[in-house]
């Protein structure tokens, strides 16, 4: 990849990145960064749906908690590879260091392993 993709990758990962935090901070009340800031916590608008709600109330958080975990596994790789990209190490795999293909990086830019290596990975 020239450094010309690699900035617009850049660019798309920090979109992606704003927007998961921005989900992030829908679920968790404890964000550090905005203190004191429950109150944007409350869905008013979403209040026609509670009756709907309130019966699958427990799979809800059930659901809520998969998806906050999801969200923060997928930020973590964007952070990853962001950094990779700052550090001119981008597209090169983790365990045996050669370069990764740029298809595979099309289709997954947060690959962090080669094809050989994820599906060894994969295996064990
Ligand atoms: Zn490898």
């Amino acid at each position: 990849m020239d450094k010309k993709e690699l900035q617009k990758l850049k660019k798309e990962l920090l979109v992606e990145k704003a927007n998961i935090e921005k989900m992030l901070g829908e679920f968790t009340t404890e964000n550090p960064t905005i203190k004191g800031d429950y109150k944007s916590h409350f869905h008013s608008a979403d209040q026609s749906d509670t009756s709907d709600e309130k019966a699958h109330s427990v799979t809800d958080s059930e659901q809520e908690r998969a998806v906050e975990q999801n969200l923060e596994l997928r930020l973590r790789e964007i952070n990853e590879t962001i950094k990779k990209i700052d550090e001119n190490a981008y597209g090169v795999c983790e365990k045996c260091s050669s370069p990764i293909d740029v298809r595979r990086l099309k289709v997954i830019p947060v690959a962090k392993f080669c094809l050989d290596c994820a599906k060894k990975v994969k295996l064990l």
